[in-house]
């Protein structure tokens, strides 16, 4: 083989090199989903420089007009000059600081994403300077810096979002929704730093106005009532291998219907981690169908157990010691319930459990900060408690008991089944099959009035996952961000449908974009699919309707074409203990199904033996 030199100057590249207002503006479409993305961002900045008090307001959802202010350590005229640029950042200047970092913004992409999707003014003064600067740009293009009167701090107003990326815009729900969005994320951050103060402004009206607090409990009962507040039991402080718990959760009784009071920190910041969903739940040694548990769970751990830098808006993390964090939140709950089972037996109402953490036998922390630490107030490591205003925790309360496991739904963020009343007793669920025993490969033998039924576990999860994501297709699928992003190849005649295509993609929870005419480049996948099968499974679904095996333009919903692929992939990778525990719980929700008796590829998910057959067949032998 002889290389020869080849001769680049003969075609024009296609390739070329994004400037960098461009660079940003794609950039934004990860950072800057939507308006809560940007007050997200600016408030994390705000708690980066220190600032004892943050406040927002919104106009019109955030679209309009979003104007944070802080009173942090504001800038000096030459990092406001930098900080809107690409990459720059004060807070990381090596890679290792990656894994070593205690703040919460380390990108440097924030401030230069907004302003490139926004006109965005910051004004900024350090506590020492006479005068303050101010920065105004649009789009990206920032006109010269100027001198500012304002107040010690850093004061950002981000106007008209998305006025230069349409297709963005249309992407945003209704006013009402983008405030609901913008409400829970100030919340959310004012929930992580109880020791800060914070302040969100609506159309004018104050929504609220949190003082810094010491006491957590306190900050809880401004948003969510002194009712909730007074039934909140004081996690017993649990280290575990570095890994520290601390918080709130709701006894059993205090469950609810939906997840509304499921609030996990970690290291400060909030996030959102199905294991961790998963572990409280074990930590209650299981937990009644349909129902949820309520919990402020308050994590921390050096920063370099944890990657941060998975997901663009941090959302979801990587736990380099999963198993270490599911133990201590496991030991964390069961611990907190026993003790406070304990005190309901001896009629000390949970004393233990409410005992302020400075007498508990408190593990040492790891150095990191933990909620409360912030802020003038805040002196202690965790929020010391007022408890002996508390009312004692209502008596009767169940011990923690071995109840009806929820099965693996939580990892699809289907929402379970609206059962009736949750039971743990089998024989009460007026199912017209008893359950007789489990075969190998996964059969499960019923008797029925009519002779036996043999279920396949498989099938019939296929069929219940299918309806179930059918059933919420409205809502996204979760999304897990690729590391590094998966190129498919496509042929002429993938490429040919692949755009009618991407819509159902993006429903089924997938992030794709077209890369040239011939590449798909896959950046993030629905949180359940297993990644190696990534390349595979997309090429296999492209395929199939390319080669019309599957009719786009016939079928009635062709979203149900990728449910029905995304249903097979899920129950390749389900973990079907919960499920093999209690068969007839799965046939239930089976029998709930609009179509039970077949996956939705058509094979039988439950085979009939009747009487009659049998006996047929017994005669001819
Ligand atoms: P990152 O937070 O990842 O460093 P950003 O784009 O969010 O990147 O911010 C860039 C830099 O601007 C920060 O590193 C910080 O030095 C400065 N900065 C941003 N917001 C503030 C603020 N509210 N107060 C003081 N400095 C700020
Ligand atoms: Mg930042």
């Amino acid at each position: 083989m002889t290389e020869q030199p080849c001769d680049t100057a003969a075609e024009q590249p296609t390739i070329h090199l994004m400037d960098d207002v461009l660079a940003s503006r794609v950039a934004a479409g990860e950072v800057v989903e939507r308006p809560a993305s940007v007050i997200k961002e600016l408030i994390e900045n705000s708690i980066d420089a220190n600032a004892h008090s943050v406040r927002v307001e919104t106009a019109r959802g955030g679209i309009a007009l979003i104007k944070v202010d802080d009173n942090g350590t504001g800038m000096s005229r030459a990092d406001l000059a930098l900080c809107m640029k690409n990459h720059a950042t004060s807070k990381i200047t090596k890679f290792e600081d990656l894994y070593d970092r205690r703040s919460m913004g380390f990108r440097g992409e924030a401030l230069p994403s907004i302003a490139s999707v926004a006109h965005m003014s910051i004004s900024t003064r350090r506590a020492g300077d006479v005068e303050g600067s101010c920065v105004v740009s649009h789009g990206g293009e920032e006109e010269e810096m100027r001198v500012a009167g304002c107040s010690p701090g850093t004061h950002i107003e981000v106007r008209e979002l998305f006025y230069n990326t349409p297709a963005r815009r249309r992407f945003l729900k209704s006013i009402d929704t983008e405030s609901a969005h913008n409400e829970h994320q100030v919340r959310l951050h004012a929930l992580a730093f109880p020791g800060m103060r914070f302040a969100f402004v609506n159309e004018g009206g104050i929504v609220f106005d949190v003082a810094a607090t010491p006491d957590l409990r306190h900050r809880i009962a401004a948003f969510f009532g002194q009712e909730i507040a007074a039934k909140l039991l004081r996690l017993r402080p649990t280290l575990n291998n570095g890994v520290r718990v601390t918080g709130y959760i709701l006894p059993l009784n205090e469950a609810r219907r939906n997840r509304r009071l499921q609030y996990i920190f970690l290291n400060g910041r909030p996030i959102e981690d199905k294991n961790i969903l998963r572990a409280v739940r074990d930590g209650f040694g299981g937990f009644p169908t349909g129902l949820h548990p309520g919990f402020f769970l308050y994590l921390d751990m050096e920063p370099a157990l944890v990657d941060v830098n998975v997901h663009p808006a941090k959302r979801e993390v990587r736990f380099r010691r999963l198993g270490d964090v599911i133990s201590a939140v496991m030991e964390a709950v069961s611990g907190t319930l026993a003790d406070h089972a304990r005190g309901e037996e001896t009629g000390s109402s949970g004393v233990q459990t409410e005992s302020p953490v400075s007498s508990a036998p408190e593990p040492p922390a790891p150095p990191v900060s933990a909620p409360g630490e912030r802020g003038s107030t805040a002196s202690a490591k965790t929020p010391t408690d007022a408890t002996q205003g508390d009312e004692p925790p209502p008596r009767g309360m169940l011990p923690p008991l071995r109840l009806v496991i929820e099965p693996q739904q939580q990892e699809l963020e289907i929402p379970p089944p609206q059962k009736d009343a949750p039971t743990a007793d089998k024989q009460s669920t007026n199912l017209p099959f008893r359950f007789w025993g489990m075969l190998p490969d996964r059969f499960a033998v019923f008797e029925n009035a009519e002779g036996l039924v043999v279920l396949s576990v498989a099938a019939a999860r296929e069929r219940i996952v299918f309806e179930q994501l059918v059933a919420q297709n409205k809502k996204p699928v979760m999304t897990q961000q690729l590391l590094t992003p998966v190129f498919v190849e496509l042929d002429a005649r993938d490429a040919a449908v692949v755009k009618d295509l991407l819509p159902l993609f993006t429903r089924a929870g997938f992030r794709v974009a077209l890369f040239g005419a011939k590449t798909l480049r896959v950046e993030g996948v629905p949180v359940f699919l297993k990644l190696d099968e990534v390349d595979l499974f997309v090429s296999d679904m492209i395929r199939a309707f390319s080669v019309g095996e599957v009719r786009l333009k016939r079928s009635r919903d062709p979203f149900e074409l990728f449910a029905v692929r995304l249903a097979i992939s899920y129950v390749k990778r389900e973990n079907f203990a919960p499920w093999l525990a209690d068969p007839s719980l799965l046939l239930r929700e089976l029998l709930r199904c609009d179509i039970p008796y077949c996956t939705p590829r058509g094979k039988p998910t439950m085979i009939p033996l009747p009487l009659s057959e049998l006996k047929r067949r017994f005669q001819a032998l």
